[in-house]
């Protein structure tokens, strides 16, 4: 709600609330036509995934020399973004990732994902596989601990036999 909110100051900062204005309109060259969609927004990922963080004031910013906060002035000249490099697309990549460790199927995938390349499902699927492997490698060394367990049990318990077939 706080994000729709903004989105409507913005339009009526731009002179663009009416029914047939776009949300996100058109802008080039920093002049905002809300009768036009926006047809990239590659500039603003662009700014998104470089913007940096002052480690001093904490203010938000363009990569530069020094902090852009007035009261605050730190070297930020190397703070880098945590999220330089990221592609949009890698998000998808990530989430889908996430499902195929999950054990979720192929089918299941994709009808969340829309279209997979059978070479991307294919690297899925290996993905699911190393995810299989993890979970036995846990079983078998939990295994191993129930199994020293279960030997010390059956020990003690043909010590408790053997000692009540003495009585
Ligand atoms: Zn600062």
């Amino acid at each position: 709600m706080a994000a729709i909110l903004e989105l409507y100051k913005r339009a009526q900062a731009v002179g663009g609330i009416e029914l047939c204005h776009f949300v996100f309109p058109a802008c080039a060259n920093d002049k905002v036509d809300p009768t036009k969609p926006q047809t990239t927004w590659r500039t603003a990922w662009r700014r998104l995934t470089r913007a940096v963080q002052c480690p001093m004031c904490g203010q938000l910013q363009n990569p530069a020399k020094t902090c852009c906060n007035e009261n605050c002035g730190a070297d930020i000249h190397e703070v880098k973004s945590s999220l330089a490099g990221l592609r949009f697309h890698d998000l998808r990549h990530h989430a889908i990732t996430e499902l195929a460790e999950s054990q979720a199927s192929d089918q299941t995938i994709m009808s969340i994902a829309g279209h997979v390349s059978p070479k991307m499902l294919a690297h899925y699927s290996h993905v699911r596989l190393d995810a299989k492997r993890r979970a036995l490698d846990a079983l078998r060394s939990m295994g191993s601990a129930r199994g020293l367990w279960h030997k010390q049990r059956h020990k003690s318990g043909c010590r408790a036999e053997a000692e009540s077939a003495g009585d």
